[in-house]
């Protein structure tokens, strides 16, 4: 069986239904349209934080702002690569609808969820899938040792990694 392209892990998967809710009492037709600019790379320059993403897709600015969680959850203990069990996304309510989501874009489309906007939560998605406390931590300002360590390779002195 093939990994869903978004959504493949229950976090990401939480998203990618709040995007596509609206779907299932009519066909959206912006979201082939979105899932298509996600995966051609056209959605550039996103960054998170706890309560806001921000993109920029084919040119144009995007804003979305997310309700906070007013306390940190429970048992969210995320281990150096950012995954998360999966069991907890059964009882965190990750994604947020789109009605309480508050967006912007550039472009001149009418509906606060233009294909924008849209491919923007697909790339969202596919960056939960990869890294799923990013999951919370758009939703609450956790000050645990979340971040691993990372460090460039490039920084890495090879020699003394390996010792001598
Ligand atoms: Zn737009």
């Amino acid at each position: 069986m093939t990994q869903p392209e978004f959504g493949a892990t229950p976090w990401g998967r939480a998203w990618v239904r709040a995007v596509e809710s609206t779907a299932v009492t009519r066909p959206n037709p912006l979201l082939p349209k979105a899932r298509s600019l996600a995966r051609n790379n056209a959605v550039t320059d996103l960054r998170t934080e706890p309560g806001r993403v921000t993109a920029t897709v084919s040119g144009h600015s995007v804003h979305i702002g997310l309700p906070l969680w007013t306390q940190a959850p429970d048992g969210v203990v995320a281990d150096h690569t950012g995954d998360l069990p999966d069991e907890l996304a059964g009882t965190l309510t990750v994604a947020v609808p789109l009605a309480e989501q508050h967006t912007e874009c550039g472009c001149r489309a009418r509906t606060p969820h233009c294909a924008h906007v849209l491919a923007t939560l697909y790339t969202l998605a596919q960056r939960v899938d990869e890294r799923p406390v990013l999951a919370v931590t758009l939703r609450y300002p956790l000050d645990a040792p979340i971040e691993p360590d990372w460090i460039p390779l490039r920084d890495i002195d090879i020699a003394g990694f390996y010792g001598d």
